[in-house]
């Protein structure tokens, strides 16, 4: 049988049983995904010596025959060496091999061999030598070697096996196969980014060679920057796949339409501007366009709204179910925890309460259950048309008359589950999931393609940005007058210890040790609590109550505190040992303060060993407060597989592209996908849509694509 891309490595020959089982528990488990294991580097292994011209210290490719073998155990170490002679004709070179002895029965007297490696000076002969080079046998002199004599590709280390492994078997299988397949790109992409065709592709990237006429040095440099036509097909074949998958899959919900209808004429925009405290920032103003845009289009919206923390998300979703509401639909606001849901109905009611009668109720688990009840009924019945709350508002059957838009606060605190259950609350409601962690956008078209983006990049007017100290021990006695000072001054304080699991207890006892002293002997006369993981979620609420309603003045946390808590009495965030903090956790924890007419701190206590990465991260605090800028800085330094809680988000694992240093292909590839959707969607012959749902398939195989929102 010829050999084919989807041939499984057992039935491809050269491969034993046993490596192909390695293989596929590596995940590859075709000829197509052992071509497509990427290089991780390229040696250039072309320079061919005599033996005689050899100098020390030099890396280079010897030509020769085994011309006398030995083995002797080395007498001061205790480890055994196989050595040969290597002759080529020019002279004979001593090449000694460490503790492999199973070489003996391999290098033979009278084998020709090739080797690459570096010749050293050899103490104990006071002649040149190689020790444990890279070598493969050949059939005769002069004949074809895999590794040496070329541009070769170093792997990364797959299981138990090597690169050399790797190589031999990427070279067979590159030697077998006999037909072209098809190609995953249509021939428009291929011809406008002048990728070569697939095979060739998957030759040049594994084994390419420099033409005559560029000089080497360059063409080996274009290999490591990645740059070759061959690394960038497959770079953007990654990309372009998964964008077509998330566009088929908002291709599929833009054709189911709903039914209500929805239209935002003067009439609902007055009421609009009837109710608003505060004149919106021009990003609001854009972004509730945006949203309102989509209420009225036949198609379900599916939105993500991203905002740095305080840049005012709560009155845009406000308005929009306002909006909602004076069109007779109904709209729920789902949030993580009880005090954010609380935080979010008295928003409502302070806005809408009075000037409208649409009704709003606030379903958590502590609304007792005789009101509870009631607020259910209302909700069934149609009589009140925002409901705020939170998983409570999908518990009990919750019946709504007919929900329209379904807000999700917070979103990745959420799975996807409890997500859509919430949808299924109503007929194809509209969607709008909002979040204050700030994705950089290339992050946020990988891991929410599907979904629509509206930023607000715009704080609303006066708000001072926070001022960022970095502080040292040797500085606290400082840095607690300067906290006696705003508590005198009547203000709240929030430090916050970080809490590592694997010491959670010593850290725990650290913190309240630390909590007492400051209690008794630092902050004596002002109200102190500790929040801490094991509590209970009803402890940590009546805590951060008491702290918002002013009762508690210094709020001593192990555990991050609650996002989106607004509390703008609070004006300094001390983050101890903050040099164990990832960027956007410390940006978090930032946002917690500056949010009112107060000049605002945040003290970096830095008590620990600082590394290059942890000074970076605190050197980006202190020079900017941008949510963006700042997530920018946290991909580039983590690397986008570490990026915050993105392996939960389903971030794809890219074999070849990595979307920090990829973004410019990134945005190609996500307009050329749309574009190839919509085409042979309109193109609607059943050809088209085959092809489509084979290219469906095939990416929801390869990356699982869930469905957001
Ligand atoms: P977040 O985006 O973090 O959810 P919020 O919606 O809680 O932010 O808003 C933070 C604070 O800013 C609230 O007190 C809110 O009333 C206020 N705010 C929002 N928009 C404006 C604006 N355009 N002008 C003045 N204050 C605003
Ligand atoms: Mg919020």
């Amino acid at each position: 049988m010829p050999l084919c891309l989807d041939t499984p490595l057992a039935e491809f020959g050269p491969i034993s049983a046993k490596r192909a089982e390695t293989l596929e528990k590596a995940g590859v488990a075709t000829v197509e995904d052992l071509l497509r294991i990427p290089p991780m580097r390229y040696e250039d292994r072309t320079n061919f010596k005599q033996i005689r011209d050899l100098q020390v210290d030099e890396e280079a490719v010897l030509q020769g025959s085994v011309a006398a073998v030995g083995s002797y155990t080395s007498s001061v170490k205790r480890f055994s060496i196989f050595e040969i002679r290597l002759s080529d004709g020019s002279g004979q070179l001593p090449v000694k091999f460490f503790n492999q002895r199973f070489l003996e029965k391999q290098l033979t007297v009278g084998k020709q061999l090739v080797l690459y490696g570096s010749a050293k000076f050899d103490e104990y002969s006071g002649r040149l030598a190689m020790m444990n080079p890279e070598y493969e046998i050949v059939a005769q002199a002069g004949g074809e070697s895999v590794h040496a004599g070329r541009i070769v590709p170093v792997y990364r280390k797959l299981g138990a096996l090597g690169a050399k492994a790797q190589r031999q078997m990427i070279f067979q299988a590159l030697e077998s196969l006999s037909q072209e397949g098809e190609d995953p790109l249509p021939p428009e992409a291929v011809s406008k980014y002048g990728f070569p065709p697939r095979m060739e592709s998957f030759r040049r990237l594994h084994f390419p060679a420099c033409p005559d006429t560029r000089p080497r040095a360059e063409f080996m440099q274009e290999l490591a920057q990645r740059r070759d036509p061959s690394q960038l097909r497959f770079l953007y074949e990654e990309l372009y796949g998964f964008q077509v998958g998330l566009q088929l899959v908002r291709d599929d919900r833009d054709r189911l339409s709903k039914k209500r209808k929805v239209v935002i004429d003067d009439a609902v925009r007055q009421v609009m501007r009837q109710v608003l405290p505060f004149r919106l920032t021009a990003a609001q103003e854009r972004v509730l366009e945006e949203i309102v845009a989509d209420l009225s289009r036949p198609q379900v919206m599916s939105r993500l709204l991203q905002g740095d923390v305080g840049s005012g998300k709560t009155i845009v979703a406000a308005l929009a179910m306002l909006a909602m509401a004076e069109n007779g639909c109904q709209s729920a606001l789902m949030a993580p925890t009880e005090i954010l849901a609380e935080q979010h109905f008295k928003s409502l009611t302070g806005l809408l309460g009075g000037k409208t009668d649409h009704g709003i109720e606030l379903l958590t688990g502590s609304v007792k259950a005789k009101a509870r009840r009631e607020a259910r009924e209302r909700i069934a019945q149609g009589r009140s048309r925002l409901a705020v709350g939170t998983h409570a508002l999908i518990q009990g059957g919750v019946e709504f008359q007919e929900l329209g838009l379904a807000i999700i606060d917070e979103q990745h605190r959420f799975g996807v589950a409890q997500r859509s259950e919430l949808m299924a609350k109503g007929d194809r409601p509209d969607v709008l999931v909002m979040t204050a962690t700030p994705i950089p956008r290339s992050l946020a078209l990988t891991v929410y393609g599907d979904l629509d983006l509206s930023v607000i990049d715009e704080l609303p007017p006066g708000r001072k940005p926070v001022q960022t100290l970095l502080q040292t021990e040797k500085r606290r006695p400082k840095v607690y007058e300067a906290l006696r000072r705003q508590l005198a001054q009547g203000r709240q304080i929030y430090i916050v210890y970080p809490l590592v699991e694997e010491s959670e207890k010593v850290d725990l006892k650290a913190a309240s040790d630390m909590a007492r002293r400051m209690s008794q002997e630092v902050f004596p006369d002002f109200a102190l609590g500790l929040l801490h993981g094991r509590l209970k979620g009803a402890e940590k609420d009546q805590l951060m109550s008491a702290f918002a309603a002013g009762e508690i003045r210094v709020l001593v946390a192990t555990t991050v505190i609650e996002v989106g808590i607004d509390v703008p009495n609070a004006t300094v965030m001390v983050i101890e040992n903050a040099e164990r903090f990832g960027l956007s956790q410390l940006h978090q924890l930032r946002g917690r303060v500056g949010r009112g007419a107060e000049a605002s701190y945040c003290i970096l206590m830095v008590s620990g060993s600082v590394t290059r990465e942890s000074f970076e991260r605190l050197q980006t605090m202190r020079r900017t407060c941008d949510g963006f800028e700042i997530a920018e800085k946290d991909l580039e330094i983590r690397g986008p597989g570490d990026f915050a809680g993105t392996r939960q988000s389903g971030l794809p694992e890219f074999r070849f592209a990595n979307i920090a240093r990829d973004r410019r292909w990134l945005e190609l590839a996500r307009s050329d996908a749309r574009d190839f959707v919509r085409d042979r969607r309109q193109a609607a012959d059943p050809e088209s849509g085959r092809s489509l749902q084979r290219i469906a398939e095939a990416w929801q195989r390869r990356y699982g694509l869930l469905e957001v929102g």
